[in-house]
């Protein structure tokens, strides 16, 4: 295995966790059950960095991605998902002035949220994504983001913004310590704000969450490697914190105005070496125990569902070689509905497919959904025991 980590560029990887043969993909729209179970697979070989603490799945091959139009990770559907856009939307406007500024987003996906942050702040929006698909957004919000399908990349280095952000993303580029370099050698004011969004690892460790782990997220953050990457690539770091149910780490930066110093990361520190022995015994507990749990229900011919056809779902089944143990898999997103889960083929199916189906237990892949999901199964007349993964 090679140890170089690529977020700090030390030789201090260390192996600590291994899946083989999970999709490669696991929001790509699958349109048929064939395609879904025969699609692309690679391995999971994460190792840690014992030096700035970040995760790097070291099997990771990029080429064996593609990321086109039928890529599939809008949570938009949702509204606590919608909730907590449009307060991050809020917060940002608030924090950095933005009336009549440019905004730059990297990874914008269908373009929801720069769409938002340009209509209600007034400002001008360029959004990257070979992902974006024309019309998702309504005309009058996409009126202010000129929108291009490429990865952000040295070649926009022209461009400027009062604030560049990007969601969502980092954590499916491999090389984090190059591409935030580059980065910041792409801008030219030091006035320029940086916002970044990702996953938050420490909660995965913690929970031993294993199906948080999937082959499109080859690099994993916790708040000490997110500050290291941005500090040690020309950023002054100004703000970490952790958002959405501690699922997500936000950062904000800007480009440094003096001498890399002490590294400044705001979120207590987590041991790291005590976090990856504690996810190894959890990972271990936590596969049992659905593992029997769903093995002793289908054994009572009672049947199961899973809630959330995203990459939870994915990592869950394809983790646990789930395959008529689980009926159905329920998706609110409408783009979702016929197609198939990668790796196993399950039908993704809308939440009214329920009231035929009658599933007597349903797995929940996201706690922050649990009620939005309960509301909806009482409007449905839908009674079932309900386990979530936490
Ligand atoms: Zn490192």
């Amino acid at each position: 295995m090679d140890t170089t980590c690529p977020n700090c560029e030390r030789d201090s990887l260390q192996g600590f966790y291994h899946v083989s043969g999970v999709p490669v993909h696991t929001v790509l729209l699958m349109p048929s059950r064939d395609e879904a179970i025969h699609y692309p697979r690679g391995d999971i070989e994460l190792g840690w960095c014992t030096t700035c603490g970040f995760i790097s799945n070291v099997a990771f091959d990029k080429r064996l991605l593609s990321y086109s139009s039928r890529y599939e990770e809008t949570q938009s559907c949702s509204e606590t998902f919608g909730d907590f856009h449009r307060s991050l939307c809020d917060r940002l406007i608030k924090r950095y002035q933005l009336r009549a500024k440019r905004i730059i987003e990297i990874g914008s996906g269908k373009g929801e949220f720069i769409s938002q942050l340009c209509e209600r702040g007034e400002n001008s929006g360029m959004a990257f994504d070979p992902a974006y698909v024309e019309g998702r957004v309504s005309k009058d919000a996409a009126k202010h983001v000129t929108f291009v399908t490429d990865f952000y990349s040295e070649r926009y280095g022209r461009l400027q913004a009062d604030l560049i952000l990007c969601k969502m993303t980092l954590e499916h580029i491999p090389d984090t310590g190059t591409f935030i370099k580059m980065l910041r050698r792409n801008i030219h004011s030091q006035d320029t704000g940086v916002f970044f969004q990702v996953p938050d690892a420490t909660r995965i460790l913690n929970a031993g969450a294993f199906w948080d782990i999937y082959y499109e997220h080859c690099a994993y953050f916790t708040p000490d490697s997110l500050a290291h990457v941005f500090q040690q690539s020309g950023f002054d770091v100004e703000d970490v914190y952790r958002d959405y149910d501690g699922q997500y780490l936000m950062i904000h930066a800007r480009p440094a105005r003096r001498q890399i110093g002490e590294l400044f990361c705001p979120v207590a520190s987590i041991d790291m070496k005590a976090a990856i022995d504690l996810f190894i015994s959890h990972v271990k507990r936590a596969r049992a125990t659905w593992r029997n749990r769903i093995a002793e229900k289908y054994g009572q011919d009672r049947r199961i569902a899973l809630w959330g056809g995203g990459s939870k779902a994915v990592a869950f089944v394809n983790t646990l070689s789930l395959n008529e143990e689980i009926e159905q898999i329920v998706d609110i997103n409408p783009h979702k509905h016929g197609t198939f889960l990668p790796g196993t083929g399950h039908p993704i199916v809308p939440p009214k497919a329920l009231q035929e189906a009658r599933p007597d237990l349903i797995i929940i892949m996201n706690p922050v959904y649990q009620q939005e999901i309960n509301q909806a199964l009482t409007e449905l007349g839908v009674k079932a025991e309900l386990a979530v993964l936490h």
